[in-house]
């Protein structure tokens, strides 16, 4: 078979930021303020710290204002609480993010459900989840809502195709589930006790990768033409999916780096863009 067409996310993610900027500029001159993302450490951990510098950065690109919060390694729950209140309650702050994982003493179900939906643009609270699976209006998890953007961007039907997405967690396999099955797919989640992982890989046609190993998934277990989406990020810039090996049976796969992980922050800078329409009562054409 030809080898894989290559997904280029970060060309997609490029073309996304483009067209989020110039929603700013129609945001700004329809409601007299700019959008601005709240992004909240807790603790130093590096790449927490690289990670919400990135978003930060990108916000300015695109000519959004951010607020960089940071709070002490011990703060308690309580305390990360308080302060995601007081953001809430900022009419100029429009999203917020906590960035995870939190130190351990923080709880951060709790930490994550007190940002209101309205403002909860990465996607991570009970409200945001169950509208995501509902298939209602509010924000999706950035990863999945961004790789199914890749997926459509790449014009791939998903009725009636199978789709089995590898890792069940709450920021990206468990939403990616919901808004394949919204969109039709017949969909199969899988995880670390999974029987026969192989042979259910084997019958899909789209594969969503999160697994957090490195090439985990070799191409020997795809199906021929099968779409492969790899959402890893491994130390040395590996994915879940041994790339190599999968080009060789895929029709289209996305490589890493330049794949999913771009298409993650370009969605944020969406989300954000779109919560301050919705809490401006702004029409966003
Ligand atoms: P996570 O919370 O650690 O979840 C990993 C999932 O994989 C779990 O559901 C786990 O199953 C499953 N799993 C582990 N070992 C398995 C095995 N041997 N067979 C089948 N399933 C197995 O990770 P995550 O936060 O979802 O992230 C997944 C990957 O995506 C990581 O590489 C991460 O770096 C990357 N990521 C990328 C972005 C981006 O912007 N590109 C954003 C977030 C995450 P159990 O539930 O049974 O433990």
């Amino acid at each position: 078979m030809t080898p894989a067409k290559r997904i280029d996310g970060k060309a997609a993610a490029e073309a996304l930021q483009q067209e989020v900027a110039e929603r700013i500029e129609r945001l700004k001159a329809a409601a007299g303020q700019t959008p601005k993302l709240a992004t909240v450490l807790v603790g130093e951990d590096p790449a927490s710290v690289t990670y919400t510098r990135m978003k930060r950065k990108r916000c300015e690109k695109v000519g959004m204002e951010s607020l960089a919060v940071e709070l002490a390694a011990e703060s308690t729950t309580d305390q990360v609480i308080g302060r995601i209140r007081e953001l809430a309650s900022d009419p100029e702050v429009t999203g917020i993010l906590l960035q995870h994982p939190v130190p351990d003493q923080v709880d951060e179900r709790p930490a994550f459900e007190a940002i209101p939906p309205a403002k909860d643009v990465d996607g991570t609270s009970l409200t945001s989840f169950g509208a995501t699976w509902f298939g209602l209006p509010g924000f999706a998890a950035c990863t999945p809502a961004g790789i199914l953007r890749l997926l459509d961007l790449y014009e791939v039907d998903l009725t009636g195709k199978h789709a089995v997405v590898i890792g069940r967690s709450a920021i990206l396999g468990k939403p990616m589930a919901g808004l394949l099955l919204n969109r039709h797919a017949t969909v199969t989640i899988c995880h670390s006790r999974t029987r026969e992982l192989a042979g259910t890989v084997a019958e899909a046609d789209v594969v969503v990768a999160a697994v957090g190993r490195p090439r985990f998934v070799p191409g020997g277990w795809l199906k021929e033409g099968a779409v492969v989406m790899d959402a890893g990020y491994n130390p040395g810039n590996v994915g879940d999916v041994d790339f190599d090996s999968a080009a060789e049976r895929a029709s289209l796969i996305t490589p890493v780096p330049g794949g999913v992980g771009p298409m993650t922050i370009a969605t944020l800078l969406e989300h954000t863009a779109t919560a301050a329409a919705r809490q401006w009562n702004v029409d966003q054409a």
